[in-house]
């Protein structure tokens, strides 16, 4: 198997918020040793950082990679193979960006982790939920007011939801996907900014086919995570079990405070409404659409305070679909308007991979880890933005061992 060495860096510990001279040794996918004066076998290939920063790969902890476009019929209706190759552009440019673990919040299948962890391709590792679970006229139903089709393709790769109504079905959709390799299960419980017919504060789903949710979930060792903006639909989803609260723009100390004791994560995801308003009218946006992004965008910052205040952990997410992507970097400009450079580090190594399920194998950089590493020029530390310039400010970028870019040798 290959060794890497790494020297001459300094290794940036999120958890501690700190750096420290250290060299760190890589052998096949995983980190093998840290510390000063480790061997150098015959055959090591050596990396000088001359005073780089080596940091753990950033988690994005809220993406769908089949989103190839924000005209949401147009990805349902694209044949799946054709959804599998767009899905894979989508995801080695978001590695080439730094990110070596992505969170899909419906959309991905099986057929994409396996791509990854077969070396097809050469794309960050993928955690799924299948498709977003939503209500007849919920967040994901994309269907007109009066289109009465049973269903909407949710079998199709480029589908973000399916929708499912009442308590055996929503068990036995949750059942599924448990079986075809889901690792959570998401849930549209409030209204939605991009859906056409689903008011904000719309609260979505009965409390017992969210407990039914929960219910599968836990037995399968797995946890809920559910889209919600406004203060209420967080309550109730925090009162029923859910565990991980996406977006949040809306909620309020009091909820937060709960939410904080009962262990949950929260992902906000401020991006996704700074780049719909900026990239709004070209995209023929209309004014009800604008109205929603405004008390979203409005509410974003100030729900950032309150999180942190009650000591909710949050992980890094983004939600952006289609030509938005572009922005992901922009998600750090935004969080560092109220968060330190070291929470914001955290939300996007620690706090992701635990959120991922991941603690044991990324997020960190120690002995027995996967080698999911990143190389910057600067210290994000003091300077987060340092991650913000799409993958520019990192010279070498190492997923599960590999090189997915290397500019140092
Ligand atoms: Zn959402
Ligand atoms: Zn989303």
């Amino acid at each position: 198997m290959e060794r890497v060495l790494f020297t001459n860096g300094r290794v940036l510990d999120p958890v501690a918020g700190a750096l420290s001279t250290q060299e760190v040794l890589v052998e096949g996918e995983r980190i093998i040793a840290t510390g000063t004066g480790l061997p150098r076998e015959a055959g090591t290939r050596i990396i000088d950082l001359q005073g780089r920063t080596l940091m753990p790969g950033l988690i994005d902890c809220h993406v769908h990679v089949t989103a190839q476009s924000l005209d949401l019929w147009s990805n349902v209706t694209a044949p799946s193979s054709l959804s599998a190759l767009r899905s894979a552009r989508v995801m080695e440019e978001t590695l080439q960006r730094g990110f070596t673990t992505l969170r899909d919040l419906g959309g991905a299948d099986l057929g994409l982790v396996r791509g990854v962890e077969e070396g097809l391709i050469a794309g960050p590792r993928l955690v799924i939920c299948g498709k977003g679970l939503t209500t007849t006229g919920g967040h994901a139903d994309l269907r007109g007011l009066t289109d009465g089709r049973p269903d909407m393709m949710s079998d199709r790769l480029g589908s973000m939801g399916m929708i499912v109504d009442g308590v055996d079905n929503i068990r036995a959709a949750c059942r599924t996907m448990i079986k075809e390799g889901a690792k959570f299960i998401k849930v549209m419980a409030n209204g939605g900014v991009s859906s056409p017919n689903d008011p904000i504060h719309s609260i979505q789903y009965s409390r017992d086919e969210i407990l039914a949710m929960v219910e599968e979930a836990e037995n399968a060792g797995l946890y809920v995570s559910a889209h919600v903006y406004t203060d209420r639909a967080i309550r109730r989803c925090v009162e029923l079990g859910v565990h991980s609260l996406e977006h949040c723009n809306l909620i309020e100390p009091e909820t937060a405070a709960l939410a904080a004791a009962q262990g949950c994560i929260a992902v906000p995801t401020l991006v996704a409404y700074d780049a719909l308003a900026i990239e709004g009218e070209a995209l023929g946006l209309g004014p009800a659409e604008f109205a929603k992004i405004e008390v979203v965008r409005q509410g974003g910052l100030k729900s950032l305070q309150v999180m942190r205040d009650a000591g909710l952990l949050m992980a890094f997410g983004s939600d952006l679909l289609g030509d938005l992507r572009k922005y992901h970097g922009m998600e750090f400009e935004l969080l560092a308007k109220v968060l330190t450079p070291a929470e914001i580090i955290r939300s996007a190594t620690v706090i992701g991979a635990k959120l991922c399920g991941l603690d044991a194998e990324t997020g960190r950089i120690e002995a027995g880890l996967c080698a999911d590493l990143i190389v910057v020029d600067g210290n994000p530390l003091e300077d987060i933005l340092c991650l913000a310039a799409n993958g520019a400010k990192m010279p070498v970028i190492m997923a599960r061992g590999r090189f997915a870019k290397n500019q140092l040798s």
